[in-house]
């Protein structure tokens, strides 16, 4: 047996970088990783029946999920606060400036390079950090150089994949609205389900949800558009469709991130691992 016992290292599926010692980071480097995957957030409210942790928690099992479907990547720290200003018409939210979430990504992304890490790619569970990452994305791209910079800045993509998730796995597209609806209370089901106030459900703003809305949203704020902080309707919400919403978002941004390195550098995705690291089955080992 190569393996060390369980509790003297993380398991070798570990892809969350600070879960991991340095030394098990420089051998994954040295094996092939190449990428790093930075999870945006949010701390804002989510209606009566979520915590304010929504976007992070899912941010958080999205980057796992995105690190290991890409195979060569490891999941940097979630950046639970993002840019709300909108819902801060609701107790408990909290907002950074457009400029600070630009600049907290480029400093994580400022060392990865001469570390080993090819290619970092920039996510957001919450859908207001969509905006400033388009605006960043450019200068991001030429501030990180060489890094491969990927920023997913697509949305809408996102709510599509979840209204056909959430159609096909129970016929309840319609109640997607993109903010504390059916989507994101399965998410929490599926997630952290005891951290859903079941009896709190409410119906939320269920009218169309396009651009030209979000841009009011954002503009005159949450409660102006929906009293009740919501978009959607969480009911019907169930672990089931918050999986196949977890799955469906996650090909999304793989398959981006897939496409844009292959685009730039199309053997840095995916260097060769070491034999020895292939055979004993350990990732990191
Ligand atoms: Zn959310």
């Amino acid at each position: 047996m190569t393996s060390p016992a369980q509790s003297d290292a993380a398991p070798n599926d570990e892809v969350r970088l600070e879960r991991l010692t340095s030394a098990e980071i420089g051998r994954a480097i040295a094996s092939g990783v190449r990428t790093a995957v930075l999870p945006l957030a949010a701390v804002e409210q989510h209606g009566c029946h979520l915590p304010l942790s929504m976007d992070a928690d899912h941010a958080d099992a999205l980057a796992i999920r995105i690190a290991s479907g890409l195979g060569d990547a490891l999941a940097l720290p979630t950046v639970r606060v993002g840019y709300s200003p909108h819902h801060l018409g609701f107790p408990g939210t909290l907002s950074i400036r457009a400029e600070t979430l630009e600049s907290i990504c480029l400093d994580y992304g400022t060392h990865l390079y001469e570390q080993g890490f090819r290619n970092l790619v920039i996510f957001s569970g919450h859908i207001g950090n969509y905006p400033v990452l388009q605006r960043a994305q450019e200068r991001l791209e030429a501030a990180l150089k060489p890094l491969t910079v990927v920023v997913f800045t697509d949305g809408s993509a996102i709510l599509n994949a979840w209204r056909r998730a959430a159609e096909d796995t129970a016929s309840l597209g319609d109640r997607v609205g993109g903010h504390a609806d059916l989507a994101e209370t399965s998410v929490m089901l599926a997630l952290h389900p005891e951290r859903v106030r079941r009896a709190a459900y409410l119906r939320g703003y269920t009218g169309t949800v396009d651009d030209e809305f979000l841009s009011k949203v954002f503009d005159e704020g949450m409660r102006s558009q929906s009293p009740t902080g919501i978009l959607g309707d969480p009911n019907g919400a169930s672990a089931l469709i918050g999986e196949a919403c977890l799955a469906a978002v996650t090909d999304l941004i793989v398959a981006h991130a897939q496409s844009r390195v292959c685009e730039s550098d199309g053997d840095r995705l995916r260097s060769p691992r070491t034999p020895s690291s292939q055979e004993s089955g350990g990732r990191y080992e």
